[in-house]
């Protein structure tokens, strides 16, 4: 496993090594120069300019040549028809927005690497991962997981060691440690989640809440960067009524949701955008609160997102 995690850090750090070989070059000219022609200033200004360089380039350029690309590129046939046949929440939108939604798959897995470990992966799989990050941003344009660069895909569920096997609890997990900025997902899990049957499970979704809490530094079931400071208060207040109703076993979320706040904010969240109907009818002071913090609104209590 780390052999294999050692191997792609090392590509992924070639293009910023790159980078900083010029800048290593550029500062040793800037020197030569500044100690031929004796002005400080030069060094100075050159390294403002640098900094804006980098800025540049790493919050501007990038990000914009990606948009530009993916723009540019027509939604694959093949993809569309994964999403008709397989997405709900797809199906249902009007066409403007169905090319807004392809939009943002494209450009999730042009800047995302998704990688499969001991198993075949294909469009599909791609696809489902995608859709659950988007769900729950979709309301957000701005919104591009910046915490995360690649995501692994296991052949089953996998423990604290990562072995993988059917017996294993873990469906899904934000890797810290050696493996930050790394999402791991079980196979079968994604794959369910998208099978047809009525589930209000979807781990990939699960660990891309967990992402969006963790944005504003504390993982703690409040995502600051979607709601206003002023809704934190009723939010929590909120979420404890929940908890203890799921306490008294008056509740069909799951029980896993009593684990943490962040852990209720993820698992709730699955059910909200799987079963968003039942979600509803059973949970209606809930779903006031999901529908404020993501922007979404069943259109009648019978159809879908
Ligand atoms: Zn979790």
């Amino acid at each position: 496993m780390y052999k294999y995690y050692h191997k792609r850090y090392k590509q992924r750090i070639t293009r910023d090594t790159v980078i900083a070989l010029f800048v290593a070059i550029f500062f040793i000219f800037i020197a030569l120069v500044t100690i031929q022609t004796q002005k400080a200033q030069i060094t100075v200004l050159a390294l403002i300019i640098l900094i804006f360089a980098i800025v540049y380039y790493y919050l501007v350029y990038e990000p914009l040549s990606i948009w530009k690309k993916v723009l540019n590129t027509p939604f694959p046939d093949s993809w569309r028809k994964i999403l008709n046949e397989n997405v709900k929440f797809y199906t249902t939108l009007p066409e403007d927005e169905k090319d807004y939604f392809e939009k943002r798959i494209q450009y999730f897995l042009e800047t995302k690497k998704i990688t499969g470990v001991d198993t075949e992966i294909d469009d599909k799989i791609k696809i489902f991962i995608a859709v659950s990050a988007i769900l729950p941003v979709f309301a957000f344009p701005d919104f591009e997981y910046d915490n995360i660069n690649e995501i692994l895909v296991y052949p089953n569920s996998f423990d604290e060691e990562y072995n993988t096997g059917d017996r294993e609890k873990i469906l899904g997990m934000v890797g810290n440690g050696a493996m930050n900025r790394m999402m791991i997902l079980s196979k079968p899990d994604i794959l369910n989640a998208f099978s047809g049957k009525r589930t209000v499970h979807n781990v990939a979704l699960h660990e891309f809440v967990h992402l969006i809490d963790k944005e504003d530094g504390a993982i703690d079931g409040i995502p600051e960067i979607l709601i206003d400071k002023a809704f934190v208060l009723p939010w929590m207040r909120e979420l404890k009524i929940a908890e203890s109703k799921i306490k008294r076993h008056k509740s069909d979320i799951d029980p896993y949701a009593l684990t943490n706040n962040s852990e209720f904010l993820a698992v709730a969240s699955e059910y909200f955008f799987m079963s968003p109907v039942k979600f509803k009818k059973k949970h209606p002071e809930l779903y006031k609160y999901f529908s404020k913090i993501y922007r979404r609104k069943l259109k009648s209590d019978k159809s879908n997102y």
